[in-house]
This record gives structure tokens, C-alpha cells and sequence, in this order.
């Protein structure tokens, strides 16, 4: 059966970040646009469950750089408080390196600085230095690189850029311009923490990348009130606003075309037509799994060889007690983080002695969890790509880690969870045909960066298009919402419509 045919219209696949903010920039440039999603629920990796009173993120649990959201709403004649109430967290994050030091980032540069000092003579000095450093990286980087669409070098002539690569260490890596710097160890784990965003190892990431320590520092760590799903509710809003059509369950399973050209996609054995494609899916399934031999990208051996970031193993558990010695954020260092990395990156297997990440949102927000209840979401990053995910494997990390929380906070937790829930690699793959189990799409690795990375555009299909995660420019929700506006002003540009 062959659906109605509009002229300027386009089909998302997908409604992730980057699906809903590439939906969103084309509704508004006039295109008539409909969204495919397969799961029943709109929002990617930042859907959202409720079990028995509690509200658990499934994803993203740091909002950070919000300026980047609020450029969004701005392009839509909103504002974030439209949307939500948006809380800067206060301090922004702990970390426990063992039983006795534990470390809160205080939310104001000036506290943060005199704690650097207070491990070590100097380093609140150097640390100034450091985010200035950052700052400029951080200015030029998302005003000059960051919003490219990397289909050309010549993009990047650009003279601020050129004599600003030089300042900006974009060939050192990050983790020997910051032994430049600090030489605590637990000041370093605190710069080379949100390096962990990126996918990537400190040794093998750009130090151009401490704009994320701006990002950190200076810019804050903020909590959208009911939750990082309600994000997502404010796209999709914005999306209805401009006209565009959403569908769930609704999955892709083929992009036909014709000539140079993809016309359709198949939804459940429904042929679907469009000017223009936009695959916001996982950039590997749809070159994989949905173009047919010669309308591919890239072949195995490419998709191969690729640095993946890492997946993760997850638990969603609630709690009958209040836990005293958590914040919103907490970070698990008691362990070698350079271990980790090499069982994620190097070497990779599961995890021997794994850093983990608690997330305890009800201690922002009382409707995530019902009254003397804690909502705790743990994270242990692992490598893409392993076998045997299995309950056996699932339950030894939890008692793991499960062991480790209550030692490094003291406080008795296990015999206190009324409700646990898994989600690991073949979740990744099941909900989101995540290539290898990935969770955050690529790593920004030296090699993987800009116009190195999976391209936007079809190399054969003149209209089709790639965005989110494994595209420019990464891994996150900012630069997922960026790819997606990257990918609509390309893709409006297009001037052969099929139809
Ligand atoms: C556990 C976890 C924690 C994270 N923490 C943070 C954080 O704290 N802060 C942060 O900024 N970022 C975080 N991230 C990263 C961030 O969530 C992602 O970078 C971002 O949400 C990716 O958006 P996307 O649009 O690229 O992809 P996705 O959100 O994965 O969207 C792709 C969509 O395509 C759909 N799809 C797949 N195949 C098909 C098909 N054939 N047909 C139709 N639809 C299809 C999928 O179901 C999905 O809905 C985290 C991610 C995870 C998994």
C-alpha cells in the first residue's frame, strides 16, 4: 500500500534527541514532517519507566551546558522555563575515593579553586589557568567547530580556528596536557572525570577536549524538575507545535530508493514517501540493516574498526529508607579508573574492579520516589560488544557494587530494595538496534573527531541524511540536539526533491 505523497516533506526515523531536534528545525523551515519511532514510548535512551511509585530516568542523568537548551527553545520562540523548572545543583557532584575522603565540587569557581589549594600548594592557581585554557577551547569550539557539518576540511579554514588549534592542543592528549597541571591524584580524577562523557580514554582524547571542564566548572551541573524525560516531553511539545507528525511502534525496517535518490521507508510493510530522509536511529543499524548493497556508507571492516563508547550495565532500584550519605550525583573512584579503561578500551572484557556512578534524583526531587524512599540509578560503564550478558553476570556486579556502596557510604542499602530492575548490552540492542551494545554511540577519539567521523550525508543517496550520536559532533544529549540542527539546515538546503 503506498501512503499519500507531500512535496517538501521529509521522515525521521527515530526520536531521540537528535531525531526530534532535526524534526523540529525542518517543521519550522516549512517541511510537512512525520517520525517513525520503534519503541512505544518517543525519547530514545532518555525514555523514562515508573514502577511502583518510582519514576527512573533510563538514560541521561546530567544536564549540562544548558545554554545549549535554551538556544533550542530561543529557536523556537521558547524559553527552558516554558518547559521546566531547571535547578543548578549545589554542590554539582560527589566523589568517594574510599571510606574516609570523599570530595563535594562546590557550584562556584571561587569554592572550587580554594579546595585545589587545599590539596595541593598551587593548584588553585594553576586551576585558574586550566579553565581559562578551557574557556577559550570551550568558545571556540562551540562556536567554531562544534555546529560544522564536517562534510569538507575546508570548513575549518577559518583563521580564529587555524591559529586557535595551536592554543587548543588538539593533537596532545588530555591526559598529558593535564599532568601539566595538577598532580593529586584525586585532582586529577576530578579533570579527567567528564572525559567519561566523550567515550573515550584520557590518553587517547584531544586535549581540546578540557572545554568540558569548562563545561563542568564553570557552567554548572543542573537538574530539570520531574526529571531528564521531561526534556524530551518539551521537543516532542515543540515538534506538535510546528506540525510534526509522530509515530511509535512504528520501526524502519527498509529505506528504498531509486537512482540517486531514497523515496521511502518501510514501516510495517507500508511504503512511506519524502523529499528528505533523516536517519536519527543508530547510524550503524540503518547503514547495516536498512540500506540495501550500494547504498551503503561504509562497509564491515569500517564499522569494525571503529572505537564504540562504551555500554553500560544498569540498575534502577528503589529503596525503602533514606540514604544520608549520597548527593544527587556520586562518583565511585575507589578503584583504578586507568584499569577500567583498559578493560573497556584496550583490552575489553568484563570489568575486574569497575568505577561506577549512583545517581539518587530524589534527593532534588520528591516525585521520583514516594515519601522516605531513595530512587537510585547505578552505572558501571563496560565495553561494547560482550558475551555473555547474562543474570548470573548481571548479579555478581550488583553484589559488587551493591558491596561497595554500602562500605564507602556506610549505610546498610540491600536488604532495603523493594524494587530492582537490570539493563545491559542486549537491552541496548533489543530497544535500539545499538551496534555492538553501545550506549553512547561513537568515542571522540583524535581519529573519530569532525570530518573523521561517520559523515552526515549519503555518500549515494542525494537526500538522505545521519544524525545523533555517531555523527557529528558526539556522544550527549548537547550534541545530540546539535547534530540534529546541523543536519536539518543541510538537509533544507537540498535542492532535487524526489517528488
Ligand atoms: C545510560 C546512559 C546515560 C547517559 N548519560 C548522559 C548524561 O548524563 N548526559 C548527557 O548529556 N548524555 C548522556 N547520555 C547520552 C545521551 O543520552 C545520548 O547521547 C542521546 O540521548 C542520544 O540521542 P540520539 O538521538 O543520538 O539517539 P537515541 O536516543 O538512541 O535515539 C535513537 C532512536 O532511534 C530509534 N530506532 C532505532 N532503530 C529504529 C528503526 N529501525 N526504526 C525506527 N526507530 C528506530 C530508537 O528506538 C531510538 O528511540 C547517556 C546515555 C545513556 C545510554
Amino acid at each position: 500500500m503506498i501512503i499519500a505523497v507531500m512535496s517538501k516533506s521529509a521522515i525521521v526515523i527515530g526520536s531521540g534527541f537528535s531525531s526530534l531536534s532535526s524534526a523540529a528545525y525542518l517543521a519550522k523551515q516549512g517541511f510537512k514532517v512525520k517520525v517513525f519511532e520503534k519503541n512505544a514510548q518517543f525519547g530514545g535512551r532518555a525514555r523514562v519507566f515508573e514502577e511502583n511509585g518510582f519514576k527512573f530516568d533510563m538514560g541521561p542523568s546530567w544536564y549540562w551546558m544548558p545554554e545549549v537548551f535554551e538556544d533550542f527553545y530561543n529557536d523556537f520562540g521558547k524559553t527552558t522555563s516554558d518547559f521546566y523548572n531547571l535547578k543548578r545543583l549545589e554542590p554539582s557532584y560527589r566523589v568517594l575515593f574510599n571510606e574516609k575522603d570523599k570530595l563535594d565540587l562546590p557550584s562556584k569557581l571561587e569554592d572550587i579553586y580554594a579546595l585545589f589549594e587545599s590539596y595541593e600548594e598551587g593548584a588553585g592557581e594553576k586551576l585558574k589557568e586550566f579553565l581559562a585554557a578551557a574557556e577559550y577551547r570551550y568558545q571556540i569550539g562551540m562556536n567554531r567547530m562544534v555546529p560544522k557539518p564536517s562534510l569538507s576540511p575546508l570548513e575549518f579554514i577559518d583563521w580564529e580556528v587555524i591559529s586557535g588549534l595551536f592554543k587548543m592542543d588538539l593533537f596532545n592528549s588530555f591526559r598529558s596536557y593535564t599532568d601539566k597541571y595538577f598532580k593529586h591524584p584525586y585532582l586529577k580524577s576530578i579533570i579527567e572525570f567528564p572525559i567519561l562523557f566523550l567515550g573515550a580514554t584520557a590518553e587517547n582524547t584531544p586535549a581540546l577536549y578540557s572545554m568540558m571542564n569548562h563545561a563542568d566548572m564553570a557552567l554548572g551541573t543542573w537538574y530539570p524538575e520531574g526529571g531528564m524525560h521531561e526534556i524530551i516531553k518539551a521537543f516532542i511539545s515543540i515538534c506538535e507545535e510546528f506540525g510534526v507528525e509522530l509515530q511509535a511502534s512504528s520501526p524502519v525496517t527498509k529505506i528504498n530508493s531509486a537512482g540517486d535518490f531514497a523515496h521511502s521507508v518501510t514501516v510495517n510493510d507500508q511504503e512511506h514517501y519524502a523529499d528528505i530522509i533523516i536517519a536519527g536511529a543508530d547510524y550503524a543499524h540503518v547503514d547495516r540493516e536498512l540500506l540495501t548493497e550500494g547504498n551503503k556508507n561504509y562497509d564491515e571492516e569500517y564499522w569494525d574498526s571503529r572505537t564504540m563508547a562504551p555500554s553500560c550495565l544498569l540498575y534502577y532500584l528503589g529503596v525503602d529508607k533514606k540514604i544520608d550519605n549520597l548527593l544527587h550525583h556520586n562518583l565511585f573512584f575507589d578503584e583504578s579508573l586507568d584499569e577500567h579503561a583498559e578493560e573497556i578500551y584496550i583490552n575489553p572484557q568484563w570489568p575486574s574492579r569497575p568505577l561506577f556512578y549512583v545517581c539518587n534524583p530524589s534527593k532534588t526531587d520528591k516525585s521520583v520516589a514516594p515519601e522516605g524512599h531513595e530512587n537510585l540509578f547505578i552505572l558501571i560503564p563496560v565495553a561494547t560488544g560482550l558475551a555473555n550478558d547474562n543474570e548470573a553476570i548481571r548479579e555478581r556486579y550488583f553484589n559488587l557494587v551493591i558491596e561497595r556502596l554500602e562500605k564507602l557510604t556506610g549505610e546498610k542499602i540491600k536488604d532495603n530494595i523493594i524494587y530492582k530492575k537490570t539493563y545491559a548490552h542486549s537491552n541496548f540492542i533489543e530497544d535500539y538496534n545499538a551496534f555492538k551494545g553501545n550506549a553512547y554511540g561513537l568515542a571522540n577519539t583524535l581519529d573519530q573527531t569532525a570530518i573523521l567521523k561517520p559523515s552526515i550525508k549519503s555518500k549515494r543517496l542525494k537526500n538522505l541524511y545521519f544524525t545523533g550520536q555517531l555523527t557529528v559532533p558526539g556522544p550527549g544529549i548537547p550534541p545530540s540536539i546539535i547534530s540534529g540542527k546541523i543536519v536539518a539546515t543541510e538537509a533544507a538546503k537540498e535542492k532535487h526533491y524526489v517528488h
